[in-house]
C-alpha cells in the first residue's frame, strides 16, 4: 500500500469519524509500520468495517482483529484462484463453490456437504461442522442420503 494516496486518506476518515485526537501523528506512524504490508483493498475494506462496527475509536487490538479477517479473506481468494488453475478451471463436483448438494431420497430434502477438493476445507466460510461429502456413509442410521 502507498502512504500518501492510499494509507493517509483512510486515516483522515478515521479522524473525521472519531476525532483527530484519537489518531495523533505518533499513533498514525505506529499504524503505518504495522499495516503498510497490507494491500490497499485489505486496508480500505478493513477501515470501512472498523468504522461500521466500532462506536468508539478503534485502537490497535480492534484494528488487528479486523485486518486478520481481511487477510484471511484475501488468502482464501488466492487459494481459490490457485485451485481454479490446478483443476484447470472448475471442480466438476462443486463447480468451485466448495459445496456439494445431495438430495435425500426419503423426502427429497437437499443437504449441503463440503466438497472433497481443497475448496471444501473448513475455514471461515465453511464451518468444519458441515460434513464432508466423503462422510456420507456415516449417515445410514439417520436415513440414507
Ligand atoms: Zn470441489
Amino acid at each position: 500500500m502507498e502512504y500518501t494516496t492510499e494509507f493517509l486518506p483512510k486515516i483522515s476518515i478515521l479522524q473525521k469519524v472519531y476525532g483527530e485526537k484519537a489518531y495523533p501523528a505518533e499513533r498514525v506512524s505506529v499504524m503505518w509500520n504495522k499495516f503498510k504490508c497490507l494491500t490497499y483493498q485489505e486496508w480500505s475494506a478493513g477501515i470501512d468495517r472498523a468504522i461500521a462496527s466500532n462506536r468508539w475509536a478503534p485502537m490497535m487490538p480492534q484494528l488487528e482483529d479486523v485486518f486478520i479477517n481481511e487477510i484471511n479473506k484475501s488468502a482464501q481468494l488466492n487459494r481459490k484462484m490457485i485451485v481454479s488453475k490446478a483443476t484447470n478451471g472448475i471442480c466438476k463436483h462443486c463447480k468451485n463453490t466448495g459445496i456439494v448438494m445431495k438430495t435425500r431420497a426419503r423426502d427429497m430434502i437437499e443437504f449441503a456437504f463440503r466438497c472433497t477438493c481443497p475448496l471444501g476445507e473448513p475455514d471461515f466460510l465453511f464451518s468444519g461442522s458441515i460434513p464432508r461429502v466423503s462422510e456420507l456413509t456415516n449417515c445410514a442410521s439417520g436415513g440414507a442420503l
